[in-house]
């Protein structure tokens, strides 16, 4: 069989590399970077996605790095009341077969990458162009090489150079938001005596949710908000802490008192995709933000990918010889669930960050009753994120 051609290494592509390879179908992945690079902040893992992980050979060391926070908490930005209380720790384990975890990205991705070893791996290798017919794919890289396999993964990230080449140049879509994401030894917060919680807060115009990564070692917060000055959609964009107060001034002393301790802050202008009516032509198809770019409200856009990347790959290996109907399949099994979760996504935006009194009042009270609602703790939304199985997904749409 010729080998499957990754176009991308970032969460997605080195997702698919390995599960491409333990389902034993040859691949090779060329990313444009010199090394395989993750920012240094952090990553909420759900439960849908650590049961992939795991699937992986993964979970063991991904606990050995991780944090698992005891509960989600959503309090108000100023009082600090409890808006919403999610179990999450051993109960969501117990619950969803699978732990949530709070992680650092740079050590998650180092954990995957060490996982998938150097071979078939082309660093340094940006995809100029992709090609396809009846009897197979291939990409030509900027340095005019070309590389022959049995169809294509596109999985470029947001600006997807793939997507642009099959479905025309489409933008993404600024959503008004930006996200600081700040970072700080576990010292610098230990006066604040925070809990090992995803401590989410909620107010007008913006959103803050402050954890800790590394196993303890490192506090991690990111916050959502409106703002008179976007600035780029990049992971490496500085930002500075006296700007990140005064967005955030008059919030609870918690929140200050994280946002004061910061030592890294990045600032990061948030833009999604709008859904495309395939994700697929031929023997190319696009996976992780290159196919559905989304808002970051639920800490979805890369489970989303290794859910992708677990599903194609699956495909792939029940078709040998017929990319095509391998394609057909893994798009009917995700473009749905995959959509929805960026709808969502989108919807979650008005939710956290809303300004009116009336509407907040409103908001607060469907919260608790939804808790009644759900003994479990877990309500709907949460239920069909989490739970989601990709070992059943294939089951349901068989090849
Ligand atoms: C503020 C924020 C917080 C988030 N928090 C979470 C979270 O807690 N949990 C979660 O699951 N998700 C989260 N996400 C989403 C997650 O980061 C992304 O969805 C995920 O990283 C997408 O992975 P990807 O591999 O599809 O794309 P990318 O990570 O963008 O990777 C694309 C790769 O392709 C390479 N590439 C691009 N073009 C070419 C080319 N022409 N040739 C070769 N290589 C190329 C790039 O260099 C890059 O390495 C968050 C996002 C944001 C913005």
């Amino acid at each position: 069989m010729k080998p499957i051609l990754i176009a991308g290494g970032g969460i997605g592509g080195i997702a698919t590399a390995l599960c491409l390879r333990a389902r034993g179908v040859p691949f090779e992945l060329f990313e444009q970077a010199a090394a395989f690079r993750e920012v240094g902040a952090g990553i909420q893992l759900s439960a849908n996605v650590m049961r992939i992980l795991m699937k992986l050979g993964l979970g063991g060391p991904l606990a050995r790095i991780a944090v698992m926070p005891k509960g989600l908490e959503v309090r108000s930005w100023q009082s600090g009341e409890r808006i919403l209380w999610t179990p999450l720790g051993y109960e969501a384990e117990r619950h969803f077969g699978a732990p949530y975890y709070h992680a650092h990205r740079a050590e998650v991705l180092e954990l995957l990458v060490g996982a998938l070893g150097s071979a078939n791996i082309h660093l340094g290798c940006k995809v100029a162009s992709v090609a396809h017919d009846a009897q197979g794919a291939s990409l030509t890289l900027e340095d005019g090489s070309t590389h022959a396999g049995e169809a294509v993964v596109a999985a470029d990230g947001i600006h997807s150079l793939v997507r642009d080449q099959l479905f025309g140049k489409g933008a993404p879509r600024f959503s008004g938001n930006v996200a600081w994401r700040g970072t700080m030894p576990a010292e610098a917060v230990a006066g604040l005596k925070l809990d090992f919680l995803s401590s989410n807060w909620w107010g007008p115009e913006r959103s803050l949710v402050h954890y800790y990564i590394s196993g303890g070692r490192t506090h991690n917060w990111i916050g959502v908000g409106r703002s008179q000055a976007p600035s780029r959609e990049s992971w490496s964009a500085t930002g500075n802490v006296d700007d990140a107060l005064a967005e955030y001034a008059g919030w609870h002393p918690q929140v200050l008192g994280v946002i004061r301790a910061t030592t890294k802050l990045f600032r990061m202008a948030l833009y999604d995709r709008e859904p495309l009516p395939t994700w697929h032509a031929g023997r190319v198809v696009l996976l992780g933000d290159a196919a559905h770019a989304m808002l970051p409200y639920h800490a979805q856009g890369a489970a989303q990918s290794i859910e992708d990347a677990y599903v194609l790959a699956g495909c792939i290996a029940d078709a040998p010889g017929e990319p095509v109907a391998a394609i057909e399949r893994y798009e009917r099994i995700r473009k749905e669930r995959a959509e929805w979760v960026q709808r969502f996504s989108r919807e979650a935006e008005e939710l956290f960050n809303m300004s009116d009194p009336a509407r907040v009042a409103r908001r607060d009270s469907r919260l608790h009753e939804n808790q009644q609602k759900y003994p479990s703790g877990f309500p709907e939304g949460q239920q069909k994120i989490y739970g989601y199985d990709a070992d059943a997904a294939l089951a349901g749409v068989p090849a």
